[in-house]
């Protein structure tokens, strides 16, 4: 037994103590009985003690490395998960937002959120027999006026990229008709915002617009919303990367009237989930206009 030789080794005293009381008293030897006891009291409790302090020496360095090697590969790899899939609820701010509003086809421009004061008149590129575009839309401009062309429905564009000067103009002729009509100068001004933005707050200005209309139309009508060109654009616009920007229901957020006709270009994936969405683009944006 551990604890007998632990007695022997450590504690040799009592022998010893024997050999120096071999001839004393019964008192001598009942004294020496008791140290004896004493000692064997005290192996006791040092055996003890060194027995809670083994248990615990082979205990405690033992757990620590069973805590961290006993867990499976695959439960350490749950927890991980556990962790990651649990991290965006818990803190929003680092999820990484999934609309590329700083991409040059996500530009936002409205009365809200007007083109710098310097954007002055931009280099664009021809299409469409006297029309001008950011170049960058043009191959999905064309692609879609083919694929409505293919499935005999005749296209025709109205209007694209219009300049510093004719936008002023359109601006100004609009002021001027609401003016004739007895509004304030404040009034008209804004009811044309509406239609005819200044420059700086049409979204015409980026080049990425188009407006059209039945190959039967020279001037953009509501009445476009009754064709099957309409209807095919609402269909198939998204499928090129362009959406109705200007909503009929969305008019207090756009800040425009009913558009059927204008169409903007923001790339098929956002395209296809803003027309998912069933929001205006300032709504997806997060930006109302109002
Ligand atoms: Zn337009």
């Amino acid at each position: 037994m551990p604890s007998q030789n632990f007695f022997d080794e450590q504690h040799p005293e009592p022998s010893i103590v024997l050999d120096e009381h071999k001839h004393s008293s019964k008192k001598e030897k009942r004294k020496f009985l008791s140290s004896t006891q004493a000692a064997v009291v005290l192996t006791v409790m040092v055996v003890a003690a060194a027995g809670v302090v083994f248990v615990w020496g082979m205990k405690s360095p033992a757990r620590t490395p069973k805590e961290t090697f006993d867990i499976p590969d695959s439960l350490s790899q749950q927890m991980v998960e556990s962790v990651n899939s649990e991290q965006p609820e818990a803190t929003p701010a680092p999820t990484p937002d999934p609309i590329p509003r700083n991409e040059w086809y996500m530009k936002l421009v409205n009365a809200e959120n007007p083109l710098p004061d310097d954007y002055g008149e931009q280099e664009m590129t021809a299409f469409g027999g006297g029309y001008y575009f950011d170049e960058r839309i043009i191959e999905s401009l064309e692609q879609m006026l083919n694929a409505a062309d293919e499935a005999d429905v005749s296209l025709k564009i109205i209007s694209g990229y219009r300049g510093v000067e004719r936008q002023t103009a359109r601006n100004e002729d609009e002021i001027a008709a609401y003016e004739r009509r007895g509004y304030s100068e404040q009034d008209a001004r804004d009811l044309a915002a509406m239609e005819e933005p200044p420059y700086l707050q049409c979204e015409h200005s980026l080049g990425l617009a188009v407006d059209l209309m039945d190959s039967g139309s020279d001037t953009t009508s509501i009445a476009f919303e009754e064709t099957e060109e309409f209807a095919w654009l609402q269909e198939h616009a998204a499928e090129y990367g362009f959406i109705l920007r200007y909503p009929a229901d969305k008019v207090e957020i756009t800040g425009m009237v009913y558009e059927p006709w204008h169409y903007r270009y923001v790339g098929i994936e956002q395209a296809q989930k803003i027309k998912e969405s069933g929001l205006c683009l300032e709504e997806y944006l997060g930006q109302s206009a109002e």
